[in-house]
């Protein structure tokens, strides 16, 4: 049975705050949690269910915007058309990263932010991330692109930063000799 989450808005005061470290391995209703925030990314990506259960798309999801305040963050990448890969990283910590920065040419989103925010966001073009699976494995991805920008998106999210906080307010678009877009 499909459950529609209750996402936070961005004006609840807990989207602020620094989330806590989880404690591993997790237990049933965190676990819980997490195949609900993939069915949800997951549908959310595919029109018809989008449309059906009334989802705004996004691929990205961290338990504090569920009013979760613990260190969790669940990805789902649409790597090929309607193919999905999932990503849940507990205590996730980006280790390394690129010299090199990049924003999303079309600016990010936010399933807690909804309106429309113009402006390029810098993101290091690759990261690598440690952490642990639900199961306490430690784990380690090496992201690139579009999929570090998601990644760092969700740590942000850990840490009481939205997306916008990341905005140069007085130049907000970046020309392609700054930074490179994708
Ligand atoms: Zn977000």
């Amino acid at each position: 049975m499909f459950k529609k989450l209750k996402i936070l808005d961005e004006k609840d005061k807990r989207l602020r705050q620094v989330s806590k470290e989880a404690t591993l391995p997790l237990d049933k209703k965190e676990k819980d949690i997490i195949e609900q925030i993939i069915k949800h990314l997951t549908y959310s990506q595919i029109e018809k269910m989008s449309e059906k259960y009334d989802l705004r798309p996004g691929m990205g999801l961290a338990f504090p915007q569920l009013g979760i305040l613990k260190r969790i963050i669940v990805i789902v990448y649409e790597y090929e058309e309607g193919k999905f890969e999932n990503y849940v990283v507990v205590n996730p910590k980006i280790i390394s990263h690129s010299e090199e920065i990049v924003a999303l040419e079309t600016g990010e989103g936010c399933l807690s932010v909804n309106r429309e925010v113009d402006g390029h966001v810098p993101r290091f073009a690759r990261i690598t991330l440690t952490g642990y699976d639900a199961c306490g494995n430690k784990i380690s991805l090496r992201l690139r692109e579009e999929l570090a920008v998601a990644f760092q998106h969700e740590v942000d999210h850990l840490n009481g930063i939205l997306f916008f906080d990341k905005i140069n307010k007085t130049k907000p678009f970046y020309s392609e000799n700054e930074i490179r877009l994708i």
